[in-house]
């Protein structure tokens, strides 16, 4: 080992110089992660093919610039040198170099890092005179020179650079080690790689931009530098927190909530400061982490109170009123930029974009409201108009108003329902690429000439229960992924009962750290959009060898109870790995008609004699039964504990056997759904304790928090006014009032108020055990102590960890260590944060694909002579200048004004019709009411009116749905106990035939746009509508629906106050 000294003069990311001494120890041995060593280097971990015709090895430059290009997953035998990497860190910061560090680890991409500063024949002085940046080139180089020589000449190398002088210096200098500019990599050995040109060209125009700007005149104020900061976030002088944008009035409006900096002084700063005007932004972009200097009191302002409809609409000059000054501050400096891909829209090219034609300069404007216009530079300015295209941030000078980017991807024509698909999927951050075929070879044979067969090893070690138990599932109706089976019996002649909960084992086919593991932790959940699902899952997993369907063995992790056939006291319980076989693939339905004695055909038994099957049907009839009987029991008994039923989902999808939605029908209770959910709680919960008991600090649990009393004043407010009381001290105070809260003669009233209930609740969220206290690990809406999910890991990576952790539990408790070291509570609780982050992505993106299918279904239809935009609508809430109304048949919440811009009100005619007229409105807490010169009119609450629907189109952002009153009467068609169930359904198929026709017709042109049809194509998965899984969730989905009610409630209350 060689000892040498090496001094390097740094100039950091923020500016300031650095000189540091480093001891620098140089070894023999350094790892190369090749599988053509021929020196016997120890590689542990990643290796880069044999079977590839070069390795690259890109430059600092490239590294520093154009990490984005690669990172695309098709370049293989990518060599990071130890001297880019460090690069990156002093040029890009930390996240630039956390994206590095993560590419290095990710298995998905085949790159490794060589310590080449570290390697005694690779390394090379700095010589006098030498800049950095040459000498960091000559290193590079170097390193790849010692790989063409250290792997025997059997593998070429080509090193790729921006700058040519590298180009023209080093390309002739070692025969097999080739230097190349980027450009030329592409087009040599990735000519068909479109993407990568594409993003290779937008980023080479921005960095030549920002050498040309570099001298104009600046708009905003310099951020302090780091250390100034810090100092002044301890003092307390300044405040630290994320910047959240305004969603209603994102140019004028935003705040932070305070996360440090709070000192004694300022201590009434807990709501957060307010940030007025983009000027005090300060080049701040909603979600980064800001550090805010407070204004002197005189400078304070309040929010906007006037009335805007729709999002993000400002008119200028109009005169608002205001909120009370807010604590209100300016934005001095960046603690750590939060920037994502953005999609954008190109706009029309028009007379005002005409300066930038020349320049190719062109101001895109986000999705997202709260997203500044970018400005980017492309070559095809005019072939992108009207494009959805994602975006990236690269930076935001100090001489522009607006921040500069690149485009990475074209998405498609906005409107078109594939382009707005993949819009709601990038602007949630969710990236379901097909699954790739190294996850797929990791995946168990299993075709028709080589079925699958279990293991007999396996089947040794597992409690066989094929013989002994009658297993059946219950799951709606064309159910392809069953992930829960159930079995009952009477043993011990009678004295006992065995229930048993049989879940997929995911996790013996799912090995921990696999390229499955990978994408399954990645996606962390199935997404179900309104038409399609994107598996979290390879469907050989999803819809066979893990499905625990009828007539073939699986291998499943139960539990097992015994409970005492009087009291339903459990006695015993026994986790662990079972081999089943189902005797029944059930659905609600058919299930619920076997338990009311009704005549039912079992697909299963038609086969059998009658005498056969009498005795078979009597047999699960009588295993149904006693099901039912214990989860009434287990129901009884949350119940006492305070579990909410609440409203949540109100449409559940019927499938067709090729899985085609159709019908969207509102859902029908019955009893067998609540067995069904039942036991799965049970089982969750059961799995909760055993696994918490066993590993008390690193647990993975589900905790649903108590509600916020103020969150409650809506439906307590409403209720009231209904004639009803609402009782919110505790869970069981509140279940027990909203079950008395019944109008006889309008059951929607109750679900109303049930959906409030839902708005108010908390988020439930997993957790890691070791960081919270056992007080907060409550679940509020089931009123359980303990409970976690373990119940549906083909869907949910949750499930994954806890079916690791009982599997842990169960060989602790038979006095093994456990094998593999489990994560510790940290590494929990950032696995639990990210599930968590996912699961809010795909419940919005849920939402907004929901919203995104009425917007269009709504938009094909001429609101005044289509009979489909008028429909009876239900108030449900009264504000200043109008009430929020529920339309039943649509399931849609939406404000109806009932005064407009120009001080207008509505006015009703003896018939119940509505007109605009000039006047004024009073509100009272159960109704409002209007006064012109034809009368006064009154809306109380809970009153069903009549509703035209229409579409507000927006070219940049997503369409809203306008609901206008059209009568103070019930729509005359509808009948409020029974709404047309084909509502949704007939939505979703319309949109559904109308887009295929247009992409119909995109085909024939499409040998004008050939790019963007294959960008569409890159997100496809699978197309199939399936909504069912849903169903299964109606209660936790319940507990977590939250946003339409309060998003709906949120743009009133935001203009209005
Ligand atoms: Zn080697």
């Amino acid at each position: 080992m060689i000892k040498t000294e090496k001094i390097l003069h740094l100039k950091s990311c923020r500016g300031r110089k650095v000189r540091v001494v480093r001891e620098h120890y140089l070894r023999e041995k350094v790892p190369c992660y090749s599988a053509l060593c021929q020196a016997d280097c120890e590689n542990d971990g990643k290796v880069l093919p044999a079977d590839l015709t070069h390795y690259v090895v890109p430059d600092v430059g490239v590294v520093v610039d154009y990490l984005e290009i690669l990172e695309f997953r098709e370049l293989q035998g990518v060599v990071f040198t130890q001297t880019a990497c460090q690069a990156v860190q002093h040029a890009k910061g930390r996240r630039q170099y956390n994206r590095l560090r993560g590419l290095l680890k990710d298995p998905r991409h085949d790159c490794v890092l060589f310590a080449n500063e570290f390697q005694e024949f690779s390394y090379v002085q700095r010589e006098r005179g030498e800049s950095l940046e040459e000498w960091q080139t000559r290193c590079v180089y170097s390193a790849a020179v010692w790989y063409r020589n250290h792997l025997a000449g059997l593998m070429d190398v080509v090193m790729i650079t921006e700058d040519q002088e590298t180009v023209s210096r080093y390309s002739s200098l070692n025969s097999g080690v080739y230097v190349i500019s980027v450009q030329d990599f592409l087009l040599n050995f990735w000519p068909d790689l479109q993407a990568a040109h594409d993003l290779y060209s937008s980023i080479s125009q921005v960095l030549q931009e920002k050498k040309e700007s570099e001298n104009s005149q600046k708009e905003f104020s310099e951020h302090l530098p780091a250390e100034v900061l810090e100092a002044g976030i301890k003092s307390g002088r300044y405040i630290k927190g994320a910047l959240n944008v305004s969603k209603h009035r994102a140019q004028s409006e935003a705040s932070i909530t305070a996360t440090e900096g709070l000192s004694e002084k300022n201590k009434d700063l807990s709501g957060g400061v307010f940030i007025s005007g983009v000027k005090n932004r300060n080049r701040a972009v909603h979600g980064d982490v800001v550090v805010v200097e407070l204004l002197p009191k005189s400078e304070w302002r309040g929010r906007a109170m006037g009335l805007s409809e729709g999002q993000g609409e400002e008119k200028g000059g109009v005169e608002e009123n205001q909120s009370q000054p807010l604590p209100t501050g300016r934005v001095v400096g960046i603690l750590q930029r939060n920037w994502r891909d953005y999609v954008v829209t190109f706009p029309p090219r028009d007379g005002s974009q005409s300066q930038s034609r020349n320049s190719q300069r062109i101001l895109v404007v986000p999705w997202d409201h709260r997203i500044p216009k970018i400005r980017i530079s492309t070559q095809q300015a005019d072939t992108l108009q009207d494009h959805r295209v994602v975006v990236r941030i690269d930076s935001w000078e100090i001489s522009s108003l607006y921040p500069n980017g690149h485009s990475v991807r074209v998405l498609g024509r906005a409107g078109e329902l594939e382009t707005e698909v993949q819009t709601i999927l990038i602007e949630n951050c969710i990236h379901v690429p097909p699954f790739s075929d190294a996850q797929l070879r990791e995946m168990p044979p299993n075709s028709p000439e080589k079925p699958w067969a279990m293991d007999p090893d396996q089947v040794a070690q597992r409690r066989d229960l094929r013989e002994t138990h009658l297993v059946f599932s219950i799951d709606p109706q064309g159910c392809e992924d069953v992930d829960d089976t159930l079995s009952v019996r009477r043993i011990a002649g009678g004295k006992l009962l065995e229930l048993g909960v049989h879940i997929a084992d995911v996790t013996h086919f799912v090995r921990e750290g696999s390229l499955t593991d990978l994408e399954a932790r990645s996606r962390a959940t199935t997404y179900y959009l309104a038409d399609r699902r994107f598996d979290m899952l390879p469907a050989v997993l999803s819809a066979e060898l893990c499905s625990l369907l009828g007539g073939v063995d699986r291998y499943a992790m139960s539990v097992l109870w015994e409970l005492d056939s009087q009291t339903l006291a459990v006695t015993r319980v026994w986790f662990g790995r079972t081999v089943i076989r189902s005797s029944y693939q059930l659905h609600y339905e058919l299930a619920q008609a076997l338990l009311n004695g009704e005549p039912v055909r079992v697909p299963e038994l038609t086969a059998l004699t009658s005498e056969e099957r009498d005795a078979k049907l009597a047999q699960l009839t009588e295993a149904l039964e006693t099901l039912t009987h214990v989860a009434r029991h287990l129901r009884a008994q949350r119940d006492r504990g305070g579990a909410l039923e609440l409203e949540g989902v109100e449409v559940r999808a019927q499938l067709d056997h090729e899985k085609n939605i159709t019908a969207l029908v509102p859902r029908q209770p019955l009893e067998v759904h609540e067995t069904v959910a039942e036991c799965m709680i049970y089982a969750n919960h059961w799995v909760a304790l055993k696994i918490q008991e066993t590993f008390p600090h690193q647990t993975l649990l589900r905790c649903h928090p108590q509600p916020r009393d103020e969150f409650f004043s809506q439906l307590v407010e409403s209720a009231m006014a209904g004639g009803f009381s609402i009782d919110t001290r505790t869970n069981k105070a509140l279940a027990d009032s909203l079950d008395r809260a019944v109008d006889p003669q309008d059951p929607l009233v109750n679900r109303l108020l049930r959906m409030m209930a839902t708005a108010a609740m908390s988020e439930a969220l997993y957790f890691s055990t070791g960081l919270l206290s056992q007080d907060q690990f409550y679940h509020y809406g089931l009123a359980l102590d303990r409970y976690t999910h373990f119940t549906s890991p083909i869907r949910r990576y949750a499930d994954i960890i806890v079916h690791r952790l009982l599997a842990a539990a169960i060989a602790a408790a038979e006095g093994e260590e456990p094998g593999k070291s489990l994560a510790g509570h940290k590494e929990l609780d950032e696995m639990a944060q990210h599930i968590n982050n996912k699961n809010r992505a795909a419940k919005r993106a849920q939402k907004l694909s929901t919203e995104l299918f009425q917007n269009l279904f709504f938009k094909e239809r001429d609101p005044q002579t289509d009979p489909h935009c008028v429909a009876d609508a239900i108030i449900y809430a009264i504000r200043d200048n109008g009430v929020l109304a529920f339309v039943p048949e649509y399931g849609l919440k939406a404000p109806v004004y009932l005064k407009n811009r120009e001080g207008q009100v509505i006015s009703v005619g003896p018939d119940g019709g509505c007109d605009w007229q000039s006047g004024s409105v009073r509100r009272s807490s159960d109704h409002i009411s209007t006064t012109s010169t034809c009368g006064s009119s009154t809306f109380r609450l809970f009153a069903h009116i009549t509703v035209r629907i229409s579409v507000r189109s927006n070219h940049f952002h997503a369409d809203s749905l306008n609901l206008e009153i059209i009568s103070n009467k019930p729509h005359s068609s509808a009948e409020p106990e029974k709404p047309r169930p084909q509502g949704r359904s007939q939505l979703v198929q319309e949109v559904v035939r109308l887009a295929e026709e247009a992409s119909q017709q995109a085909q024939e042109e499409a040998a004008r746009r050939p790019r963007v049809s294959r960008e569409e194509r890159e997100y496809r998965q699978s197309k199939s509508p399936n909504l069912y899984s849903l169903l299964e969730e109606v209660r936790e989905l319940a507990l977590l629906d939250l946003e339409t009610a309060a998003a709906a409630a949120a743009q009133v209350c935001a203009t209005t106050a």
